[in-house]
This record gives structure tokens, C-alpha cells and sequence, in this order.
């Protein structure tokens, strides 16, 4: 099969020609059909960070269809379903697993080769996965906009550490996709203004569509906060911090309302400074989100399925494995992509 191949930190990939994987023991073969390109990808090959696994096969975004399953699977999987593989997955044998809580799994897996450990992912036309990590797609939902669920369940999860209540007012700083799942959520949960700032033209009006009620051109007010002020009289209860650069946590903390929330969903991959007078100031409760819940995936694949939220304005970009490189590469620097899927279909 065709896989885009990862080699060294600052090597575009290289699409090569590799093994079909083979289901062991628990796994099911997918054929990948959409398969989102994650800012963790790019992170985790960055030559600062250096923590994707040489010679693997990134990306962990993945919906298809299962070609084939292994023995002892978990579940009854046949060729032809269609599935949402869980990134984040558990065993699925023990005690919590049985309880459908694979995210607290003390052997926990995730794929998509971001650390040394971590088997291939899907920038390829096939892939292995634990049948336990498989979520079944409705009908209805397309795979492609299943393939977001990963995004979307990192926004949920922001939003709900966030603990929002009815009527409150929220800035989301950042409009990638955990930016812009963060605003779907925060609107759908019962928030008054969702107000998204970010640089990039084209995100902002993707935020507009998503739920956003209001959003602040990053370039042309560098000042979030007074911005927010201007346009909603107020200042936030809780602020989204969704773009994981130096800076950003007290940027977050300095815009909140005080004793208001700050939940930091963008990863920042640098050593930061924090702003300890500031912080005392405003008494806010930070919280980092780390992993979203099988629960909360089931969600969004339910909600997608009875047309309460449609996330495909997220994806700016489809390309098939040929093209993929490139536009790796393009998204190191700010572009007007957003969510770029991979869709090994097209070539
Ligand atoms: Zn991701
Ligand atoms: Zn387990």
C-alpha cells in the first residue's frame, strides 16, 4: 500500500510504498478514507521537538471502513463497517475498559507514530487498529465529517473543563480546529457570546459559521481582551486558549473576568513564563485539558448523526496521499488552511 512516511525532523514526508498491515491479535485493518492532518503532527516533527517515531506513519484522526479483523477482536467488527478509530484507546479487558472508560485504561495506546512507541497512523491507505478503539459511524454521517470527531472532542473537552454556565460570555483565543470546536461547544452548551480572536481572515469566518457570535481580528486588535470589552460590554467568564504559544497562558489569564476560568487546550511545546502577580490579581481557575472521553466521542458522532451540529466548514483543504507532503509543510507556517484531510481515495 501507499503510506506518507515520516524521516527526520525538517524532511518534508515521502510517500512510499510499504507492507499491507496485517490484523493481530484484538486489531481490525481499516482503509482509511478521510484522515485529518493535526497541529500535534506537525508539533511532534518540528526539529525543537523531535518526538515523532522515525520511519512511522503520522496521523490519528482516521474514519473508514474495516477491511478485515484479526482474532479475539473486541466487539463484533465485519468488513464494511463503518468506523471512527478512537486516537486515545484502552485495552478494552480490563476493569475500566468494562466500565467504557478506555481514556482512563492503565495501558493506554494512542497510534499515529507521535511518540517513539506509537504504531503507524493513518497518512496511509490502510491501517491496524485494537477493534476496541472503533467507534461505529451512523448512517448519515459522512466519513469525513467523522474524521473531526477527534478535533471536535478536544473542543468538547476544553468546554466542558471550562464549566460554563447559561448565559456566559467566552473568548476562544485561536481558531484552528480546537479554536473552533471549542466555539461549536460553547455555543451549543448554552453561552451567551462566543467571541473567537485569531489572524487568519479566512478561520475568522469559519468561526462565524460555526457559532461564534462575534470575532476579533487578531492583527488588526492585538488586544483580545479590550476588544472583547468593546463588543460585549463585559469581560469573559471564561477564556479558551487554543493556539499553545509562548505568551498565551497570560494572555488568557490577564483577559478573564476575575475569579472567571482559564482552560489552556493549545499546547504549547516551549518552557513559558507565567505571570504570578497577574494570576494573584484575578484569582482565575486554570485548568489544562488533556484527554477527552470515549463518552464525548459517542456524542459528537450522535450529534452529527441528528444534524444538531455540522462541523464540515472546519475542513479548508482535501488532499489525496500524492499532495499530502506539501501541504504538511504549507501548514507550518499560517495559510488560510484550517483542517486539511487527508483522503487517501484521491490518489
Ligand atoms: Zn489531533
Ligand atoms: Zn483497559
Amino acid at each position: 500500500m501507499r503510506a506518507a512516511v515520516y524521516d527526520a525532523p525538517g524532511e518534508p514526508l515521502r510517500i512510499a510504498e510499504v507492507h499491507d498491515p496485517v490484523p493481530g491479535p484484538g486489531q481490525a485493518v481499516i482503509r482509511v478514507a478521510a484522515c485529518g492532518v493535526c497541529g500535534s503532527d506537525l508539533h511532534a516533527t518540528a526539529p525543537e521537538a523531535d518526538l515523532a517515531r522515525r520511519g512511522g506513519v503520522l496521523g490519528h484522526e482516521v474514519a473508514g471502513e474495516v477491511v478485515e479483523v484479526g482474532p479475539e477482536p473486541v466487539g463484533g467488527w465485519s468488513p464494511g463497517d463503518r468506523v471512527f478509530v478512537m486516537p486515545v484507546g484502552g485495552c478494552g479487558r480490563c476493569p475500566q475498559c468494562k466500565l467504557d472508560r478506555p481514556e482512563q485504561c492503565p495501558r493506554q495506546r494512542s497510534f499515529g507514530a507521535l511518540g517513539p512507541e506509537e504504531p503507524d497512523g493513518g497518512y496511509a491507505e490502510y491501517l491496524a487498529v485494537s477493534s476496541a478503539d472503533l467507534l461505529a459511524v451512523p448512517s448519515g454521517v459522512p466519513l469525513d465529517a467523522a474524521a473531526l470527531c477527534e478535533p471536535l472532542a478536544t473542543g468538547l473537552m476544553c468546554v466542558r473543563q471550562a464549566e460554563l454556565a447559561i448565559g456566559d460570555r467566552v473568548l476562544i483565543l485561536g481558531a484552528g480546529p480546537i479554536g473552533l470546536a471549542a466555539a461549536v461547544w460553547a455555543r451549543f452548551f448554552g453561552a451567551r457570546r462566543v467571541v473567537v480572536s485569531e489572524r487568519v481572515g479566512h478561520r475568522l469566518g469559519v468561526a462565524e459559521r460555526l457559532g461564534a457570535t462575534d470575532v476579533i481580528d487578531a492583527g488588526l486588535y492585538p488586544d483580545a481582551a479590550a476588544r472583547f470589552a468593546e463588543l460585549t460590554g463585559a469581560e469573559p467568564d471564561a477564556v479558551i486558549e487554543a493556539v499553545g504559544r509562548p505568551g498565551m497562558l497570560n494572555a488568557a489569564v490577564a483577559a478573564v473576568r476575575p475569579q472567571g476560568r482559564v482552560v489552556t487546550g493549545g499546547v504549547c511545546m516551549e518552557p513559558d513564563s507565567f505571570d504570578h502577580l497577574l494570576a494573584y490579581a484575578k484569582e482565575p481557575t486554570i485548568r489544562a485539558a488533556r484527554v477527552y472521553t470515549k463518552a464525548e466521542n459517542e456524542f459528537i458522532l450522535e450529534m452529527m448523526a441528528s444534524g444538531r451540529i455540522d462541523p464540515a466548514p472546519m475542513i479548508s483543504h482535501r488532499v489525496g496521499l500524492g499532495d499530502l507532503p506539501a501541504a504538511f509543510e504549507a501548514l507550518r507556517s499560517p495559510t488560510d488552511q484550517c483542517k486539511v484531510m487527508v483522503e487517501p481515495g484521491r490518489g
